[in-house]
């Protein structure tokens, strides 16, 4: 198979060493930031075929984050490979203990098609910053992004350092057989746990970056306007096709009429309109036809109409959903906002523990207290309090889910320590060797050892 072949000869590269210089590492990352600045015009055209998306939308969710982390990790890679020196216990005297970051070697990455650039490309710079080798499997279902991401790599990298395999179900199958150091896989539960018990065969460590139902809380003591636009804008954005997008909304009865008056008027004011080009499509028939399935047409409050052939669902507002309804049953991924009304914040937060663990988790209020329970008692992959999505943008934090939302993070310093291993070295000095270790043992020596201890 031609794709061992590669994965055999990234082997053979990582053992000579090269790539853990940081010389090596800043030239290759280097590399791919012009080769993005110089490709821009042909990365805005492949996203736009694949489903629509704007030059402004793939600038600044897309190309800004992996210009932004390329640059991150080349201005911070000495500290960040640096050994960290740690202190040595009593029973270690006279010694140094240090942690090497130390690269685990050949990584494979498995994209999703939502954000195609981003979530391919992102951790492929994070494991280059760790010292790694690389195969990356973008997703085939936004074919274009794929073919330019691997026209960019292949044709540019040595592939026994960086490799871009193109394929669907059936190559990602066969490559999963193969023994990496570490899968990093972007997508959905379902095949995360394909991936997972595959990774568990050669006991690869995984990442594994899932969806889930994120809910929205708003609550009476909220700037209802700033949450409205904040809302509105994360949920469809991409059309809905954002793994930490609001999927549902809780509102706090008493204000629930006003709310959902200002979240249609936002919807207006933003122009989701049939003709725009700003407004991201669907990314294709199958997905069209089981959001249209989503559409309670008794239940809609604002948008509800669709265009098969443009791909296009406008941004929707379901009123009076209940948790039973087919559309709180799975991760929407698409323009479809249900709303459930709560009389009591307590126990619409209860109601939320009742589900899976979310990727993300939104919290609209200027209440403490409200505040204090939100990020106490919940749990979330990671989340906001009176924004929605932005936290992914701040590569200071971590950015990964929970429970069945994920396992592992990455971003900044975390991408970095995802793609390394934690080595542990202790160096002793060669003299005053005391014998109270080493045997024939005797009660004098055991009481000394307890002191020490
Ligand atoms: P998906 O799971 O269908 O596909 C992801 C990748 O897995 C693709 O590269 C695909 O080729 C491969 N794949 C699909 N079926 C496979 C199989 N049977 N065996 C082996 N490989 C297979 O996901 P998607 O549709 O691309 O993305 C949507 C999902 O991803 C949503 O659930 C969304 O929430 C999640 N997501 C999560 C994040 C995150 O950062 N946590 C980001 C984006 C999307």
């Amino acid at each position: 198979m031609e794709i061992e072949r590669i994965l055999l000869s990234q082997r053979d590269f990582f053992k000579t060493q090269q790539t853990k210089s940081l010389a090596f590492r800043k030239m290759y990352l280097e590399k791919l930031k012009s080769l993005i600045i110089s490709n821009e015009n042909m990365l805005y055209e492949a996203i736009n075929k694949d489903f629509g998306k704007s030059k402004f939308d793939t600038f600044t969710t897309e190309l800004s984050f992996i210009l932004n982390d390329i640059n991150y990790y080349i201005k911070n890679l000495k500290s960040l490979s640096k050994p960290k020196k740690v202190r040595t216990n009593l029973v270690n005297q006279l010694g140094n203990s240090k942690v090497y970051a130390d690269p685990l070697g050949c990584i494979l990455v498995i994209g999703a098609w939502n954000y195609p650039y981003q979530l391919s490309l992102s951790p492929i710079i994070a494991a280059m910053a760790a010292g790694n080798c690389c195969i990356l499997k973008p997703s085939e279902i936004a074919e274009h992004t794929m073919k330019a991401m691997a026209s960019i790599i292949n044709e540019n990298f040595p592939p026994e350092y960086l490799y871009v395999y193109e394929g669907g179900i059936e190559e990602t199958t066969s490559l999963l057989q193969l023994k990496f150091d570490k899968i990093f896989f972007t997508g959905s539960t379902k095949v995360g746990k394909i991936v997972y018990k595959a990774a568990a065969e050669h006991l690869t460590p995984v990442t594994l970056e899932l969806g889930g139902k994120s809910p929205a809380i708003v609550t009476k003591n909220a700037n209802l306007e700033i949450a409205a636009k904040r809302i509105v804008w994360g949920k469809f954005l991409n059309a809905g096709q954002t793994c930490v997008a609001p999927d549902y909304l809780l509102v706090e009865e008493t204000i629930q009429e006003q709310f959902l008056e200002m979240l249609r008027k936002y919807i207006k004011e933003f122009k989701y309109d049939q003709d725009s080009e700003q407004y991201t499509r669907i990314i294709n028939q199958k997905n069209f036809q089981r959001l249209v399935r989503l559409i309670d047409k008794e239940k809609i409050y604002s948008g509800g109409n669709f265009d098969e052939e443009k791909l296009y669902i406008e941004p929707t507002i379901l009123n009076h959903i209940d948790w039973n309804d087919d559309i709180m049953q799975e991760e929407i991924f698409g323009p479809l906002l249900p709303v459930i009304s709560f009389q009591n914040y307590n126990a619409a937060l209860n109601s939320i523990l009742e589900l899976e663990k979310p990727l993300a988790a939104y919290l609209f209020t200027n209440d403490s207290e409200e505040k204090e329970n939100f990020t106490r008692k919940l749990s979330f992959g990671g989340g906001c309090i009176n924004d929605t999505v932005m936290h992914l943008s701040n590569d200071h934090l971590p950015f990964g889910g929970v429970g069945s939302s994920g396992i592992g993070n990455y971003h900044g310093k975390y991408g970095f320590e995802t793609f390394s291993h934690q080595k542990a070295v202790l160096e002793k000095v060669t003299w005053g060797e005391p014998n109270i270790k080493y045997p024939p043992y005797s009660e004098k020596k055991l009481s000394w050892i307890k002191k020490l201890m």
